[in-house]
Formats: C-alpha cells, sequence, structure tokens
C-alpha cells in the first residue's frame, strides 16, 4: 500500500512535512552523550513524509544530519572521523557486529567509551546498504547493533522483513540499551510521541473516506501487513532476523 499524498507541499521546513501533519508541536528534544549522526540519502530527504530521519534529528541535542550517498570524501563525516577524541560506530545489522542486546554494561563502557559517535544509514534498506558500499570510510567503522525485540509500528513503509525498523525506533532501542548499559540517563519515554503522532495522522488520511486514497480494506491491511513483505521499497535501516 503506497500512501503518498499527490502534490502536497512540504510546508514546515523543521520537520519538512505538510502543514496539516506537522508533527513540531510533539518535539520534544533529549540531551544525549552520545552524538548521532544521520547520513540521510538524499530520496529519503525529499519523500520525508514517511520519513523519521528528521524527526529522529530534532528529538536529539546532540545530533546533526549530513546528506549523501558516497561519504568517501565527505569533509564533515571525515572531520569526525578523523578527530582523535571521538570514537565512531556505525550501527548496521549483522551478526559479528558487536551486539549491545548481549553485552554486559563494563563490556560496551570498554568498547564504546563514554562519548561515542554513532553513525545511521537513513533511507531505504536497498539505499543504506548502496551508502555503505559506497563510503570507504564507514566501511572502516566497528559496527554495533542489538536484537531487535520491537515489531515496528511504521506500518506505512513497506518494510522488506517484518523486524525492521525505522530510524527513530533504532535510535529509542539503542538508547534504552546505552541506558542499561550505563552509558546513558536520557529519559526516552517520550521519545517515539512525534513518531506516533505522524502515524496517527497517516491512520486519518487513509480511514478517510473522503480521500482519494481511502480504501475499504484499509484496516484489513494495517493489521496483517503482509504486503509490505513483498515490496521491498519504502524501507529503513535496521533490519535483525527472526528468531
Ligand atoms: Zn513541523
Amino acid at each position: 500500500m503506497q500512501v503518498e499524498i499527490k502534490n502536497s507541499r512540504i510546508n514546515c521546513y523543521q520537520c519538512m512535512r505538510p502543514s496539516c501533519s506537522c508533527i513540531c508541536k510533539h518535539i520534544n528534544p533529549i540531551q544525549t552523550k552520545t552524538r548521532f549522526i544521520i547520513l540521510m540519502h538524499p530520496k529519503e530527504y525529499k519523500r520525508e513524509k514517511n520519513g523519521t530521519g528528521h524527526m529522529t534529528k530534532l528529538q536529539l541535542e546532540n545530533s546533526e544530519i549530513i546528506v549523501g550517498i558516497d561519504f568517501t570524501n565527505n569533509k564533515r563525516v571525515n572531520e569526525i572521523l578523523n578527530d582523535e577524541k571521538n570514537s565512531s560506530f556505525l550501527l548496521y545489522p549483522g551478526k559479528e557486529n558487536f551486539n549491545l542486546s548481549l553485552r554486559k554494561s563494563s563490556e560496551i563502557i570498554s568498547f564504546m567509551g563514554n562519548n561515542p559517535y554513532i553513525f545511521l544509514l537513513d533511507g531505504t534498506w536497498p539505499c543504506a546498504r548502496k551508502m555503505l558500499k559506497l563510503s570507504k570510510n564507514l566501511q572502516q567503522l566497528k559496527r554495533v547493533s542489538f536484537d531487535n525485540k520491537i515489531k515496528s509500528k511504521f506500518i506505512f513503509k513497506q518494510q522488506p522483513a517484518p523486524l525492521c525498523l525505522s530510524t527513530i525506533e533504532s535510535v529509542y532501542t539503542l538508547l534504552n540499551l546505552l541506558k542499561e548499559g550505563d552509558l546513558e540517563y536520557c529519559e526516552t519515554k517520550d521519545f517515539l510521541i512525534p513518531f506516533e503522532k505522524m502515524i496517527d495522522y497517516q491512520l486519518e488520511y487513509i480511514l478517510n473516506p473522503n480521500n482519494k486514497n481511502y480504501s475499504s480494506t484499509a484496516n484489513k491491511e494495517i493489521i496483517t501487513k503482509n504486503k509490505y513483505k513483498i515490496n521491498p521499497q519504502r524501507s529503513i535501516v535496521f533490519e535483525q532476523e527472526r528468531k
């Protein structure tokens, strides 16, 4: 199911969403020790209606967005990587990666240090893979991952696998693991509110019989979610195998 609001201009340049579904009033940024670097695919930047990169940035005081595909010669990325004070990591799925869900607090702290920089690839799953394939500097980064136990609420964004998470859900999961590891002390309970509000807006939109995307089967599709598995297109960054 494709939920595209045709011809609707982006009106809010904060959250990059149409003004009718602007989520800025639900933004409540938190301070973290970890710095989050959101590497955003240009395609994702343009169709932020369904993306969560911008809202993730708005929710995190200590974060930034860098747009690109190949970051090998990206000045800002290299500035971060070349600064010896920083310890940088890439959040990326993979069995060999440092798995935050399985490690003890002391192991996490000795692996990551006190003020890690975490790079996230924000784009569809094929885009994220391509970004990493092209970016030689990012390939050198130590990788962290986690066992994804929460099921994405992002029902409007087709995911390549049922347990794929949006960028904001990935950061939320990561922050909670860093809290368990005594690396973060921030309050995360309201972190996903803008994301939940965005879903509410989208639900309202497709369930409204007055709009042209209305489908009487919408409810059923939303619950079963089966379609998303066969359409690998609009998805995001984090994927973990089902156990
Ligand atoms: Zn806004």
